[in-house]
Order: structure tokens, then sequence, then C-alpha cells
């Protein structure tokens, strides 16, 4: 037998971290690392935090799982909190991003169905990622993600990012929705204009559609404020969060409107973990630190800072960098070379840990409890491996 006892689907590297502190990993051969990956955006408050770690110990030895046929006190003090941080009115828990998205998606074909409407269509943007379920591929364009497990849901449709005219052009007498990213992470933290998510909130109002925000990595304080869309002076129907919100443990949700969330009644929907006792401490001791407007004025002012010392810096090495981009702690290092080399060159020789994206970007994504002493050591990190790197493939 040659498959590997973990479903070989993941390119692993050879790092092999079993112990975090703070914002370093350490591997299992002992080599430390600058982690500026935070497990892909999910690490917000690095690693052992001691807030974190003592609020799931106590919920650990307290109670760790009850059915959702039950009342809730964690569930409900969490739900609160995000609708006194935000648009939302009601809360859905979920154990991950791919199904807050879900989530978002059946609460918009329950708004219109529920109303006696048949649409269902979610149009949805190019480059976009919103997970590895089969109703979150077929929402998403990239057919590398669609190979082998077709045929896709039906009920998508894909245009431009950033193109108000092509939104609007393909709304049709089945839409429902529009589901975006603010910020485009994997697809190489590319930001959406001001006009664009403006126009679509206006193309909803004037629809009867919803805006179907997916905040699942720009979310939780990552671009400088709670949700990114408080950046744009708008606010959306319905919000799918991951990642940050359980700081590591294993949670996510689908934010709402009351009107939006018409449909969304008893019997409509389900989890069996969603929304557990653990997964809600983890999420109120998040919320302690990054529900907080000083902590996120912090985290756009490092965000300033860490953005404008790498933009002095890319000059030195013209032919390997080309631009930095970002809101926050969510930044992009777009490269003029394929990104994955380099990402690996800075891990393997020089103990700097980032994540490859779309349009050959290098993802920064720190913790957002970093100080200057992690930026400085970023900063030697970065420029001892642009001084060592040598690629292989021309972009
Ligand atoms: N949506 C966005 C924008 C994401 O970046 C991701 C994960 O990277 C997801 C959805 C899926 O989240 P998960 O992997 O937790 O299912």
């Amino acid at each position: 037998m040659s498959i590997t006892p973990l479903m070989p689907v993941y390119p692993r590297c050879d790092v092999r971290p079993v112990r975090g502190e703070h914002c370093h990993l350490i591997s299992e051969d002992g080599r430390r690392f600058l982690d500026f990956a935070s497990g892909i955006a999910v690490n917000a408050l690095g690693h052992s935090h001691p807030g974190l770690i003592a609020a799931i110990q106590q919920q650990a030895a307290t109670l760790m799982h009850v059915s959702n046929l039950y009342g809730s006190p964690q569930g409900e003090q969490l739900a609160r909190r995000l609708v006194d941080l935000t648009f939302a009115d009601t809360v859905f828990f979920t154990n991950s991003g791919a199904e807050a998205v879900e989530c978002a998606i059946k609460t918009a074909r329950a708004y219109h169905q529920s109303a006696g409407s048949d649409r269902f269509e979610i149009i949805t943007f190019n480059n976009a990622f919103h997970g590895r379920t089969l109703g979150t591929i077929s929402a998403s364009n990239q057919d590398k993600m669609h190979k082998g497990f077709l045929p896709l849901l039906p009920g998508f449709r894909y245009v431009e990012f950033n193109d108000l005219e092509a939104a609007k052009a393909a709304i049709g007498p089945q839409t429902a929705g529009f589901l975006v990213e603010p910020i485009q992470g994997e697809g190489g933290i590319r930001i959406a204009d001001q006009a664009f998510l403006q126009g679509l909130r206006a193309l909803c109002d004037e629809h009867d559609l919803l805006l179907l925000l997916d905040e699942v990595q720009s979310g939780v304080g990552r671009s400088g404020t709670f949700y990114a869309y408080e950046q744009y002076g708008i606010v959306p129907d319905v919000l799918a969060t991951a990642k940050g919100i359980g700081g590591g443990f294993p949670l996510g949700a689908c934010l709402a409107s009351e009107k939006a969330a018409r449909g969304m009644v008893a019997g409509a929907h389900g989890s069996t973990y969603g929304g557990n006792p653990l997964g809600m401490a983890a999420g109120n001791a998040v919320l302690d630190v990054i529900g907080d407007e000083a902590f996120l004025a912090d985290v756009r002012t490092k965000g300033e800072r860490l953005r404008s010392r790498i933009e002095q810096f890319l000059g030195n090495y013209p032919e390997l960098f080309d631009s930095v981009r970002g809101r926050g702690l969510f930044i992009g290092l777009k490269l003029k070379v394929e990104p994955r080399g380099f990402v690996a060159h800075m891990r393997d020789n020089h103990g700097l840990l980032t994540v490859s994206a779309g349009d050959n970007v290098v993802r920064i994504v720190p913790p957002l409890v970093i100080d200057d002493s992690h930026m400085d050591e970023f900063m030697e990190k970065l420029s001892a491996a642009a001084a060592t790197y040598q690629p292989a493939v021309a972009a």
C-alpha cells in the first residue's frame, strides 16, 4: 500500500510543528519559526495565549458538549456580543468557514423561498474562495477546485470581481443575492473597491436581493476593524465568519439581520457541534481581546507600520518584488515571480512562515498580537531571504 494514513490531499512541507510560543512555532526537529502565517489567518492571538488556554481548560473541565436541543447560556452570551459588535440581529454557530458560508447561502435561499418566491441563484466573483464543500466549491469559478468533483451544485453565476456593471448585468429573475469577500484572501489580498461594494449594496436594495459577505479570512480584526465591511460605509444582510473567531479552536458563525433570517425558522438548519460550549468559551476569550476598539486601533497602526516598512524595502530587489497591498495585518506582497518558491525559501532557509496566494502574492498574516520586535525579526528574515533567493521559474 502506498497511500499515506493522512489522505494525501495536502502537499505538506517538511516542517512538522509540535509547539507554539506566542508568535513562533517550534518543529519536531527543534527549529524555531517566526509565524507570519498564523495557520492561515487563524491564530489571531498567537500561540499559547493565556486567556484562551484558561477559557478552554476551564470549559473543558466543566461541560464540553451538549446538544442544541437544550438552552445555551454560553452560546447566548457569544451571540449577544457579536450582535452588539455588528449589523447582525441573530447568529448561527458552525465549526468552520465553509459551513458558515453554506449557512449564508441557505439563509439567502430561505429568505426568498419562505416568502413564496423561487429565487435561488447567488452571484459570486472570479477568483473567490469560499471553502471546499460541494456548495462552496460551486460558489467559486476556480476550475482547479472543481476537477474530479463534478457535477457542481446549480445556482451560482460568476462575474468579474470589482466589476459593478457585470454584477448588475448578471441579475436575473432567479437571483437571490451576491456573495463576496470584501478582501479576497486566497485570491491574493485583492481589495474590493468602495464603489463596488456600495454599488452591490444599492443593487440589493433595489432588487430585494441579499448581500452576503464572506469575512472568514478578513474578519475578526484582521483588516484593522472588527469586520472589513465597516471600512466601506455599508452593512451586509448576512456575513460568514470563522478562522480568527476561535483563535485556533474550530469555530465559525453565520451572522444575519432579522429580515434576512426570516426563513431560518425552527427545524430549518442545524449542526451537532455548532455552538458547543467549548467553542463558545474560545470565542468569548477571543472577543475579550479583539472586541475592543483600542486593540483594533493598534492593529491598524501596526499594519500601516509593517506595510510601509515592506514598501520601503521593495525597491532593493526590483526583479523580485512588485508591490505591497492590504488592510490592517492582512497584507499581500506581490512578487514578479511565482510565490511558492520564495515562501518555501523563507521557510526552509530563514525560519519565516508566510502563505502563498493567487496573483503571485505572498500573504503576510501574522498574529494580531505582534509587537515591534516581531516586525524587526520579520524584516531581517525577509531581507536575508531576498538577498539569497534565486527563483527557479519566472512568473
Ligand atoms: N471563505 C474564505 C474567504 C476563506 O478564506 C476560507 C478558508 O480559507 C473559507 C471560506 C473556508 O473556511 P474553512 O476552511 O474553515 O472551511
